[in-house]
């Protein structure tokens, strides 16, 4: 196993790797940049070391300075938790070339899923259904126009290179496919330094499911199931549940095959996720993430299993220490991202924390870096907290959730807990009775 870590991120995704590793014996490094220097996840670790100033390009991007962090300190493997770095192939690969284990898959499936072209294809090489669409990305506007009549109007436009929910345009006839590519295809160059596009049937009320799976790298694989991540707002995840509400045990079952599958067949390793829409009955793969996930706490909750510890394990050769059929995926969690934002009008909400109550009791997880005096800094992404709560049914899930946001108190700036509170008594969250358009039609319903 490793002796020491070095964790290249910030919030509480660093402070998450960081408790995984001191569960394992294992010595960890913080890096940060100096907006970061009180933050919780440097004052927890074993070493620290300023890499920059606050902008991220300067920071947690900085390749170099990362690599001399880690030979300065003496690490022998790298996490690059989620966000920055963790889906850059050729940081993988430079991590390893140095002598570093990187904690992750390997650059060459990085990069494969990477390119969501490429990646659809594999998915159809490995038996996997997609979203029909364009045969691979479309090269100009005749090409597209081609591909959206035997698609199908709507069609969505999505960069090859593309994440974070950023830079889609749903087009619906021919006039606005003309008008929004050069759009689209320019906004990919700005955010992916890709201007690649290609399209995909809109469909008008899937589910977003996806599979958590762990890989050892030599073709065995381990799922956790699904999570429900239909709860978005401008294709950004709000909440997520496992497992999710609708779905029936045959249905899970295939799905879950399917997945497990296709990533024995590609050999992968660490862990991984493969994502799909749902809709009548029928799953579309979209895209796989080759990294932790922001809601992996929920699969964590039901099945017991720490997936970082796993992801270190693995990074380290060891093989699984149980099968498949050990794993008992038990009850209900529902993950809440509680971001630094207005709960109305979505705007950040840097600032002090002047009050700072997280809630507990039985079934309940919060992971967050926050603290009272925290100065939430506003280079970043806002997500500031993750209340994780599990309950044996869905329903005691839900009644615990409610208690444990009346419980949470951050003072001094906005965060989306209101949103989260209004969610959690709507009828058509707790009947499960909802589709990835659902939450954008909910908040701008007035409160
Ligand atoms: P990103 O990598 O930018 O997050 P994804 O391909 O994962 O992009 O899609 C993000 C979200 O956009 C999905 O969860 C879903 O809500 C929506 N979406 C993606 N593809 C489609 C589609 N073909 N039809 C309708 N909605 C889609």
């Amino acid at each position: 196993m490793f002796d020491k870590v070095l964790i290249a991120n910030r919030g509480e995704i660093a402070l998450r790797v960081h408790r995984a590793c001191r569960e394992m014996g294992i010595k960890t490094v913080a890096v940060h940049s100096t907006a970061d220097a009180n933050a919780m996840h440097v004052r927890l670790a074993d070493e620290s070391v300023c890499i920059g100033p606050p902008p991220a390009r300067d920071s947690y991007l900085n390749v170099a300075a990362i690599l001399s962090a880690a030979a300065i300190t003496g690490a022998d493997a790298i996490h690059p938790g989620l966000g920055f770095l963790a889906e850059n192939a050729d940081f993988a690969a430079t991590v390893e070339e140095h002598g570093f284990s990187f904690i992750g898959p390997s650059p060459e499936h990085i990069r494969l899923m990477g390119n969501k072209v490429a990646a659809k294809e594999a998915a159809r090489r490995l038996g996997i259904p997609t979203v029909p669409g364009s045969p691979g990305a479309v090269r100009d506007l005749a090409a597209a126009e081609a591909s959206a009549r035997a698609i199908g109007y709507p069609v969505l436009i999505k960069a090859s290179a593309g994440g974070g929910g950023r830079g889609m345009k749903v087009a619906r006839n021919a006039p606005e496919l003309a008008r929004l590519l050069p759009v689209a295809q320019n906004e990919a160059t700005s955010f992916f330094g890709c201007g690649e596009v290609y399209l995909e049937r809109h469909l008008d009320r899937p589910r977003h499911i996806e599979i958590q799976l762990l890989g050892d790298g030599l073709g065995g694989i381990i799922h956790l199931g699904e999570r429900d991540c239909s709860l978005q707002r401008s294709h950004q995840k709000l909440l997520e549940e496992t497992p999710c509400p609708v779905l029936n045990c045959a249905e899970r079952e295939r799905l879950t095959a399917l997945a497990a599958a296709a990533l024995a067949e590609l050999g992968y390793r660490s862990a991984g996720t493969l994502e799909f829409l749902y809709q009548d009955g029928e799953f579309f793969f979209i895209e796989m993430n080759t990294r932790l996930q922001v809601e992996h706490p929920i699969s964590e909750m039901v099945s017991g299993i720490d997936i970082v510890r796993e992801q270190l394990r693995i990074a380290a050769g060891a093989p699984f220490g149980y099968r498949q059929s050990d794993v008992n995926l038990c009850g209900h969690a529902i993950e809440c991202r509680i971001n630094a934002e207005n709960p109305d009008t979505f705007l950040p909400s840097p600032g002090r924390v002047t009050d700072y109550h997280p809630p507990g009791g039985l079934g309940v997880r919060v992971d967050s870096a926050l603290y009272d005096g925290y100065e939430v800094p506003p280079y970043y992404d806002s997500l500031i907290s993750k209340l994780i709560v599990h309950g044996k049914s869905r329903n005691e899930c839900l009644m615990r959730l409610r208690r444990a946001l009346e419980e949470y108190v951050i003072g001094g700036i906005d965060t989306t807990i209101p949103l989260h509170q209004r969610l959690a008594v709507a009828t058509e969250f707790i009947d499960g009775d909802y589709d990835i358009h659902w939450l954008e039609d909910f908040v701008s319903r007035p409160p």
